[in-house]
């Protein structure tokens, strides 16, 4: 497959050799409302050019050729993603929406606007992607269309044929109605973004699935964005490298190059790239440009390059058995920080707990996160000679538990360790051990409880905070920098410029 032979890449303008890139679309929305359907139907009514028993191999995105009847729309290409469905994996599909130019929202006419398709128009809305409205399965004796625009217009999404700007299309994959008109209107809203893009630019694109061959090693599918690629390039992510040496079209094709759009599978990795990373290629390219591609981008992989933050940071290796799990734990991780600590994932791969992990674990030192994976017997007494924390899950929702729960305690723990003080301004009133002060926090939080209390830096005794409150009202905590009022216990004679210190 060669660029410069698209029929649809007319050149727009010449100086800056940009040319119109074919949109990718993912297709969103709630479970059982047809997802799947539309894209079984979109690929089988636009068989690809020289193609007969249709697509049999699934590389998480495919591309169709327009059969239209219409000169403007007939030949042009689309590339639809075809990325996991799985409810505890929404981040992959969120992630479909960030590699998608355009989304297609299904709703089902016979079931109505649920909490996933309020989900998935986040997520579209997040990434800052136009949007087509499929409202599906009109088939259906009790479709309600309607009903689904009344719904959509309450969560504040108006169609185009009821006064808003969101284009919509009723279609029934099932009996393939209107499933022309819906490609049509992808070109369309396509064409009003006027994606283009310039082939002599170097190469980059994002990686939307990968896995291990047992014959071949570490194949990933990848989306180019932009450039061209070529078997021999070298391609780099924020967390794998390699030179190309397999490169496969959608359909399994071996092919020498491929361009803008075109989901294609790639082997040559040395290791397993990870979903949803951005990757460059070329004959020459180095890590710093691709650093510079990520904080520009503001890329979800980037936080891995940006490792100085402050608090604690506890170390994690992530075992799991596909990398579909393995990208559903690495971004409930992402999610997870608080103030005092963050989970730093040093390294994540597919299979069951190695020797090399226990040692990394050690080394770092690192607890080790395993999803649906085993620990060899044989290492047993390495594991306990080197005292390695080991979890291992079966549900990824007991792995964020596990996770968020051990967070809080080291979070509370470090908070408690954090020094608060807080200097006197005022004094109002005594009554026996009980006085009423005023003063400001100077650093960190203030709570009820256990003071020390200096007088020019000098211990002169001890108190406990009874009572705090901010304008009058009754807090818990006070921040630094706030003022406050506090009821302190205390044999202590308070006076101004004393510091109350947390114990
Ligand atoms: P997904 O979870 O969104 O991918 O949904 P699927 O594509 O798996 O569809 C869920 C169910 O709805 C399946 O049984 C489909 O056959 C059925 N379905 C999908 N589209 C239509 C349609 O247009 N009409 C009817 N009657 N059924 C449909």
């Amino acid at each position: 497959m060669n660029y410069r032979n698209y029929r649809i890449m007319e050149k727009i303008e010449n100086k800056e050799n940009l040319i119109v890139r074919p949109p990718i679309v993912a297709v969103m929305g709630h479970i059982d409302h047809g997802k799947t359907k539309l894209l079984d139907a979109i690929r089988k009514s636009n068989v690809v050019e020289g193609e007969s028993g249709g697509i049999t191999q699934h590389i998480g995105a495919y591309e169709i050729i327009m059969d239209s009847e219409s000169d403007e729309y007939r030949g042009r290409k689309i590339t639809f993603l075809d990325t996991p469905g799985h409810e505890a994996f929404s981040k992959i599909r969120e992630r479909g929406a960030q590699v998608a130019d355009i989304a297609v929202l299904v709703v089902a006419a016979d079931d109505g606007v649920k909490p996933q398709t309020i989900e998935a128009i986040k997520s579209i809305e997040d990434a800052k992607i136009p949007y087509i409205v499929a409202i599906n399965k009109i088939d259906k004796p009790e479709a309600n269309p309607n009903q689904v625009r009344t719904q959509l217009a309450e969560n504040n999404i108006f169609l185009e044929d009821w006064g808003g700007k969101i284009p919509v299309v009723e279609i029934s994959a099932k009996e393939n109605t209107n499933i022309q008109h819906l490609l049509e209107m992808i070109l369309l809203v396509a064409d009003l973004e006027e994606l283009k893009s310039n082939p002599s630019l170097e190469t980059k694109g994002i990686v939307i699935e990968s896995k291990m061959d047992k014959n071949r090693g570490p194949i990933a599918t990848i989306i180019i964005k932009e450039g061209v690629l070529k078997i021999g390039d070298n391609i780099l992510t924020s967390t794998a490298e390699g030179k190309l040496k397999i490169l496969e079209n959608f359909k399994g094709e071996k092919i020498k190059e491929a361009t803008f759009s075109s989901p294609v599978s790639v082997g040559g990795f040395k290791k397993m790239p990870q979903v949803g990373e951005l990757f460059l290629a070329g004959e020459k390219i180095d890590r710093e440009l691709l650093k510079k591609e990520l904080a520009d981008k503001k890329d979800i992989s980037s936080d891995m390059l940006d490792l100085d933050k402050d608090g604690k940071i506890i170390n994690l290796i992530i075992k799991a058995d596909v990398s579909g799990s393995l990208e559903a734990i690495e971004n409930i991780i992402k999610k997870l920080k608080l103030e005092r600590v963050s989970l730093r994932i040093i390294n994540s791969s597919i299979g069951d707990i190695s020797n090399s992990d226990i040692q990394m674990a050690k080394d770092s030192p690192a607890w080790i996160f395993g999803f649906k994976i085993n620990i060899p017997k044989s290492l047993n007494p390495q594991i306990q000679e080197k005292n390695i924390h080991i979890h291992i899950f079966d549900i990824i929702y007991d792995l964020e538990k596990f996770l968020k729960e051990k967070l809080e305690i080291i979070s509370q723990k470090e908070e408690e360790m954090i020094k608060a003080e807080l200097r006197v301004l005022k004094t109002f009133s005594k009554q026996g051990k009980k006085q009423l002060i005023g003063g400001v926090v100077e650093e960190g939080k203030i709570k009820k409880g256990l003071v020390i209390i200096q007088r020019e830096e000098k211990e002169i005794g001890r108190g406990r905070i009874m009572g705090l409150q901010c304008h009058k009202k009754d807090i818990a905590e006070a921040e630094k920098g706030m003022e406050c009022g506090i009821l302190l216990e205390t044999a202590v004679d308070i006076s101004p410029d004393d510091h109350l210190i947390n114990s």
